[in-house]
């Protein structure tokens, strides 16, 4: 009876995957590793490969990086501190993590223009509503809507397909290895756009970074050509540490030594600018005590947490605190080009098989990544 009503199932149903049969799928199917359960291993699903309609564009992936962000979906919250979280929601579960995806273009809708077959591309995932009424799409940061953005709303890269809404969300990157440009668009781009909103630094100004996992080192990477300063890199990994100074950090500390920000000041005179790229209580408390007057922090990690601060530091210290999640397709643009005129070096980053998206999940949570890892099908 069971077969029957298998048969009966319409042809785009996605089916559970036995592991052992996926090398039985046809070739009009597609794989992706999925979320069914916040906080459950990722299952692997065979469905239909999607036929790309109006200004969808089908690409073969080539490589899909892990983000922290990605464990945030899986999870299906946030902390925001005392015990409170985001509710879980607005997403449709089965869904396909994944938002740093380098592919090659198989198939185009009819409606898409200025894209061909073969076409290797990065796409650009942070894509907004464009509704007319919505205020971030409307004045371009559609990054800040984010309503259908790929990896998150919509079925992203843990795939070894993914279909794109519209040809403007790829993006040429040349000789780069398909690899490392498919990190652009989300731990370089998260950094580059942290960066800038520090922006040229004097030469008695000193650069702060905490946290040197995926993204961080992407800023650490980048700090010289965005900022002019090489930074102070804060990690309490050693083993961070030690690639950081490896990839272009001028010094590295150990934000949990007692003290480690008032030597800092004392030993700098504070930093004019401190990037977060973990965003927890301690190393928001850290980079704020770490701050000389009139410096800024800017706050990219998710990993969640209450603030609490003495309101009049910030008009005795003029100091800002500001926020900073993802960047603009302009600045995706802009970074590509600065990765081909190799301005900046290569963050260091592996590959493993796609088969491994849900242990690579577990390993980016341990702590246990240097660099990026990429998935590739
Ligand atoms: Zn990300
Ligand atoms: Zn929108």
């Amino acid at each position: 009876m069971l077969v029957l009503v298998f048969a009966f199932l319409p042809a785009r149903v996605l089916v559970p995957f036995p592991s052992p049969g996926y090398r039985k799928r046809t070739m009009s199917q597609w794989i992706s590793y999925r979320i069914t359960q916040y906080g459950q291993p990722l299952e692997p699903q065979v469905a239909e490969t999607p036929v790309p309609r109006g200004t969808e564009v089908l690409l073969r992936i080539t490589g899909c990086g892990v983000c922290h962000s990605d464990l945030h979906t899986w999870e299906g919250f946030f902390d925001l501190g005392g015990g409170r979280r985001t509710q879980a929601g607005g997403k449709t579960l089965p869904l396909t993590p994944g938002h740093e995806i380098a592919g090659e273009v198989v198939a185009v809708g009819p409606d898409a223009v200025r894209v061909e077959v073969g076409d290797q591309r990065v796409v650009y995932p942070w894509v907004g509503c464009g509704q007319a009424d919505c205020q971030e799409c409307r004045r371009g940061d559609e990054q800040m809507c984010g309503k259908l953005a790929l990896g998150v709303f919509q079925h992203g890269g843990f795939s070894d397909h993914v279909l794109v809404p519209h040809p403007r969300y790829l993006l040429a990157y040349g000789e780069l290895p398909a690899a490392l440009a498919a990190t652009f668009a989300c731990s370089g781009l998260t950094a580059y756009a942290a960066l800038k909103k520090v922006g040229k630094l004097g030469p008695q100004d000193k650069l702060l970074i905490i946290g040197a996992g995926g993204v961080g080192m992407s800023a650490v990477r980048l700090a010289q050509t965005v900022t002019g300063q090489a930074p102070i890199v804060a990690d309490i990994d050693p083993a961070k540490r030690a690639v950081a100074l490896e990839n272009g950090a001028s010094e590295a500390l150990d934000p949990s030594v007692p003290g480690a920000a008032r030597e800092l000041v004392k030993a700098t005179g504070g930093a004019a600018a401190a990037i977060d790229f973990v965003g927890a209580e301690s190393t928001v408390k850290f980079g704020t005590s770490a701050l000389r007057k009139g410096g800024k922090l800017i706050v990219v990690g998710l990993f969640g947490g209450l603030l609490q601060m003495p309101i009049p530091l910030f008009p005795l210290l003029e100091i800002t605190i500001q926020g900073s999640k993802v960047g603009s397709l302009p600045e995706l643009t802009e970074l590509i080009a600065l990765g081909q005129s190799g301005l900046f070096g290569a963050i260091p980053y592996s590959t493993r098989p796609l088969a491994e998206a849900a242990q690579t999940l577990a390993d980016l949570k341990d702590g246990k990544i240097v660099g990026r890892v990429v998935l590739t099908p």
